[in-house]
């Protein structure tokens, strides 16, 4: 049996709810118990804040070169601990070992990011009105910052905000998703061991999702809210942030375009593609949700397709050539299989896959296999509706005006992408998609570096490179007269 982090972490210590209660973490691949973990309320989360708004001021008076030094040891411990940190997130998530890897160092490259960020966190002076004023703008901590973060990048959704808040001076308190907890944990273990002050990180978990925000929210020393989840938890959590006007960095749902043009490199787009689509069991807010191919191409490129993704090889994560994971809850198998069964009564066609796989072996976890669905419509639930799983539905259209209208008709906004080899169309079509991401003949859009968010009911903000510390900082204006 595996030793597993299981108590809450608050002011450097590891300690149980005050309620005693704890919740069940299971495997998806098989259905096991995992661990039960420390169940937080409302009184927990008090605790936590309180101790983070202790921590909050020292940890902002910190120089900026000793903040860094504290993140980018943090990196250095996780990664040397990769390989079972991988195992820990793959027993819990489901997502192929390699997956898991690839995350964890994705996210520990925004902490050694954020690293470099704190040291530049610079002001401005401006020309003042008279010889005996100078207008000065500083860059401060906003305070005390909140993270609810989900289940589909268990690391990395942490990371990228605390790298950011961190380097930012803000205290973090980390809600992880409930079925992802342990992975949370693990962080409170390698940045403690990195020397991070006492109550600066703060994790608590909780199954009561909504009860625990709810008293975030009410908490006027939570000065900055930064979620990643669903569009609907994100509406409420900007009405309950009005009460105490917090600053709210929010990334919700999409359901990204992937559009093939007849003049694209296909080979180039199928990879991009398969890649876009299968990452994480296609439980992603970035995976491709709507594949449009020019009708000229798309026989032949729905064949390729299925070529591919008919020999991709489902199982349990930990496996050798693995490369599809179990979805991470029978919820999830479900809606995939609503969103198959609706494209098929209004007319669709399985081209492979469509089903959960016979395999008895398989039989106690949430699997479902790569599929191809053609000749779908927009009015279908697919075309509507994120499937959060491996599907790939193809649509398919004739001109370039029809496709960017169709592809802009979503209320979300958050990633497209397209493939063309006529540069003026990259140009075109690139501007023209509202969108806050667009991938030109690229389906790997991911990079500490650049800014990531959406437009529309995808969100507000961005996360990575300098925009990425812009919600944890205020700029504060001094005036200095009488000189
Ligand atoms: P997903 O579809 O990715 O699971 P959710 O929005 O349901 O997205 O969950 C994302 C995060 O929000 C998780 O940490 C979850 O526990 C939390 N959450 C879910 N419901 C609520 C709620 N009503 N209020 C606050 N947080 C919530």
């Amino acid at each position: 049996m595996t030793d597993y982090l299981t108590r809450l972490f608050i002011d450097g210590s590891w300690q149980d709810a005050d309620s005693g209660e704890t919740f069940a973490v299971l495997n998806p691949a098989d259905g096991s118990e995992l661990a039960r973990v420390a169940d937080a309320d409302a009184r927990d989360m008090t605790r936590a804040i309180d101790g983070a708004e202790r921590a909050q001021i020292g940890w902002a008076a910190t120089p900026a070169l000793e903040r860094s030094r504290i993140l980018r040891r943090a990196a250095e411990i996780g990664r040397a601990d990769i390989d079972r940190l991988a195992r820990v997130m793959t027993a819990e998530h489901g997502k192929p070992i390699a997956q898991s890897i690839g995350e964890l160092n994705y996210g520990f490259d925004f902490i050694d990011w954020f690293a470099e960020e704190a040291r530049r966190t610079y002001g401005t002076t401006v020309p003042s009105t008279g010889p005996d004023k100078r207008i000065v703008a500083i860059r401060q901590a906003a305070g005390v910052s909140v993270a609810i973060t989900p289940w589909n990048f268990p690391s990395l959704q942490i990371l990228r905000k605390l790298g950011a808040a961190l380097a930012a001076g803000c205290s973090m308190v980390v809600k992880p998703a409930a079925l992802t907890p342990i992975s949370a944990l693990e962080i409170g273990r390698f940045f403690a061991e990195a020397g991070l002050p006492d109550g600066v990180l703060q994790i608590v978990l909780s199954s009561r999702a909504s009860r625990v925000s709810a008293t975030i929210m009410a908490d006027s020393r939570v000065r900055v809210l930064s979620f990643t989840g669903s569009t609907e938890v994100g509406k409420i959590l900007m009405r309950e942030g009005a009460a105490t006007m917090k600053r709210l960095a929010l990334e919700l749902g999409g359901h990204a375009p992937f559009i093939v043009f007849d003049d694209a490199d296909v080979e180039h787009a199928l990879d991009q593609l398969v890649a876009v689509k299968m990452r994480n069991m296609g439980q992603t807010c970035v995976s491709a949700n709507r594949i449009f191919v020019q009708r000229s191409i798309a026989p032949e490129f729905t064949r390729r397709l299925v070529e591919r993704l008919s020999s991709m090889k489902v199982g349990f994560g930990h496996e050798d050539g693995v490369e599809v994971g179990p979805l991470i809850e029978a919820a999830a198998v479900a809606k995939v299989e609503a969103h198959v069964a609706d494209a098929v009564a209004g007319g669709a066609g399985v081209a492979t896959g469509g089903k959960r796989p016979e395999h008895s072996a398989l039989a106690n976890g949430h699997f479902y296999e790569p599929t191809v669905l053609t000749g779908v419509t927009d009015d279908m639930l697919v075309a509507r509706d994120e499937t959060f799983g491996p599907v790939a539905p193809i649509f398919e259209f004739d001109t370039e005006e029809e496709v960017v209208a169709r592809a802009n008709n979503s209320p979300y906004g958050l990633a497209a992408y397209f493939f063309t080899r006529d540069v003026n169309r990259v140009v075109r079509v690139s501007e023209s998609l509202q969108y806050g991401t667009v991938g030109a003949n690229d389906g790997s859009i991911s990079a500490v570096q650049a800014p990531f968010g959406g437009v529309k009911e995808s969100g507000i903000g961005r996360e990575g490179g300098h925009w990425g510390m812009e919600e944890y900082l205020d700029t504060k204006y001094i005036s200095l007269a009488g000189l």
